[in-house]
């Protein structure tokens, strides 16, 4: 099993500075920003500071801290951005895209967070 992870990625490059973001949050190990297209009132992209492709990589290879640290920082944003329901809100929803069969576009893990309408049902896949 082998990842190659490609440092001059989009989101590689917010990590280091040299592209700016509009963040949400941030933990020692995780990263939150607003997409920059965003497909719901609330598109918020949550990802690991450390050099994952995407979540099985991050699954194989990340610490047992950094699971951590990045679960509970998807979980903090969604109550940040008042979607999650123990913050009083309606609900979200969490996706990961990995790989071209999924249209990932950027090869460094990211957890999409959608919310602040109704989302319908999954997605709708094309014929
Ligand atoms: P994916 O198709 O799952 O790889 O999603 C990549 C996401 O990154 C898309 O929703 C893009 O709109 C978003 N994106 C690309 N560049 C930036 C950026 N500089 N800042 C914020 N979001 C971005």
């Amino acid at each position: 099993m082998s990842y190659a992870y490609d440092p001059q990625n989009i989101f590689a490059k917010i990590l280091r500075g040299e592209i700016p973001c509009s963040k949400v949050h941030e933990t020692p190990h995780s990263l939150a920003f607003h997409d920059i297209n965003p497909q719901a009132p609330t598109h918020v992209l949550v990802i690991p500071k450390g050099p994952y492709v995407n979540f099985d990589h991050f699954a194989a290879e990340a610490s047992e801290v950094e699971i951590a640290d990045f679960t509970r920082a998807v979980a903090e944003v969604a109550r940040r951005v008042g979607h999650a329901e123990s913050a009083g809100g309606a609900g979200y929803r969490i996706l990961s895209n990995a790989g071209p069969d999924a249209h990932q576009e950027v090869p460094h893990l990211h957890i999409h967070v959608f919310g602040g309408k109704f989302l319908g049902r999954m997605i709708k896949v094309p014929e």
